[in-house]
């Protein structure tokens, strides 16, 4: 049978992965009881194909768990491959690894990790399989599911939501592709990206209803690897709200996921790093609770725009791939002025150098929160 887990903290992160690391690390040495929990362990069920641009795990000092560096596209439609040189470099890197160097980084204050499923939420209560938890401070990071929302439930198919499915079969490869072509989904893409001894091969549906596994597997059997290690989930491709009940909401439950590329790690780390930011300004009685709430929903507001054009997009290539349109747009990237504008741009609306700011380890004396809060 499992321990109760009862607590009272100053900090209550809930989700262990690319978001909530990524506030618990910007709360290193605060002072702050902090508590993380999760269903699994630490690292133990990867969550994406993991691949970022470079600059992302160089700026957070991850570079360790780099498994292989791209510095092209290969993209592939049914009537062209095309090569896009890109202004900087993708890498694939191992999630555990990845995980475990987060968690060093954010665990020499008080931070400390319990497995749990989180069930529900009541105000300041946050219910589990273990017992209720409290803090005056909680975050959601538990991803699509908004687990600790009150509002009414976002479920598939009629939600905003895209779908990802990929197998991790043993082998070996030097590009990292993607396959904009209708024989194997409608609206999306398919990829392969080489992580050192396996290929991440997968299916991404911007239409909820559209299925990926069977697509997933004929591109791994045409690429002539079995489909192993199965990995998949629902995908927001809209932004949401990023308070919510004084809760602070980030990467997937917020929405964060780039739409278009359902590129939603570094997002989940840059919108992790600033929710931090704040948490840590509250603690050391910096900001107010409320400011920290409001400050935080209008920095996610902010890149509105950004995240609606990408999605303006990606609904035109639902309606574009299957044609030659398509291929002369990807023909188009192979341009090197074109493609370095693009990517620069893109990579603009979560820029690595973010990971390098803030006022991380400025206080290792914080006070805690319950007693601050009265
Ligand atoms: C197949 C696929 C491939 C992808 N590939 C890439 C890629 O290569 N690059 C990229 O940038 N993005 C990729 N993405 C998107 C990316 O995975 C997500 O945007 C990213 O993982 C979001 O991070 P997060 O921390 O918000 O949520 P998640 O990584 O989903 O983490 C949520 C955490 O919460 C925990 N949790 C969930 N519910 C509960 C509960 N009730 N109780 C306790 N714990 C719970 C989970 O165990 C997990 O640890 C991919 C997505 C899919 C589906």
């Amino acid at each position: 049978m499992r321990t109760r887990l009862e607590r009272d903290c100053d900090v209550l992160i809930c989700g262990a992965s690319f978001a909530g690391l990524a506030v618990a690390r910007e709360l290193a040495g605060s002072g702050a009881r902090v508590l993380m929990i999760d269903r699994y362990e630490i690292g133990e069920r990867q969550t994406s194909a993991c691949g970022i641009p470079t600059a992302w795990l160089e700026s957070m000092d991850l570079t360790g768990s780099v498994r292989q560096t791209f510095d092209e596209l290969t993209v592939h439609t049914p009537y062209r491959t095309s090569r896009w040189p890109l202004p900087w470099t993708f890498s694939t890197f191992d999630y555990r690894e990845l995980c475990a160097a987060m968690w060093e980084q954010a665990g020499d204050g008080e931070l400390e990790f319990e497995t749990a499923t989180v069930t529900a939420r009541r105000g300041h209560v946050v219910e589990t399989d273990r017992g209720e938890l409290r803090a005056p401070l909680i975050v959601d990071g538990l991803g699509w599911r908004r687990v600790l929302s009150n509002a009414s439930p976002i479920q598939p198919p009629n939600a905003r939501l895209s779908r990802g499915l990929e197998v991790h079969p043993k082998g070996q490869g030097e590009e990292m592709e993607l396959w904009l072509d209708s024989n194997y989904i409608r609206a999306g893409y398919g990829w392969s990206f080489p992580a050192g001894d396996e290929l991440r091969i997968g299916i991404g549906s911007f239409w909820p209803s559209h299925h990926v596994k069977e697509p997933t597997v004929t591109l791994a059997g045409d690429l002539g690897l079995p489909p192993d290690g199965y990995q998949g989930n629902w995908i927001p491709h809209q932004l949401r709200r990023a308070v919510e009940d004084s809760v602070f909401f980030t990467g997937d439950s917020a929405g964060h996921c780039l739409p278009l590329t359902a590129e939603g790690i570094r997002t989940a780390i840059y919108f992790g790093l600033a929710c931090g930011r704040e948490l840590r300004a509250v603690i050391e009685g910096r900001l107010t609770r409320e400011q920290a709430l409001s400050r935080y929903g209008a920095f996610s507001d902010a890149h509105g725009r950004k995240f609606a054009w990408l999605l303006a997009v990606q609904r035109a290539i639902g309606q574009i791939t299957p044609s030659r349109a398509a291929t002369a747009v990807t023909r188009a990237f192979e341009s090197r002025r074109i493609s370095h504008w693009a990517f620069n741009h893109y990579l603009a609306i979560a820029p690595p150098s973010f990971a390098l700011g803030g006022p991380r380890r400025s206080n290792r004396h914080g006070r805690h929160l319950i007693a601050a809060a009265g």
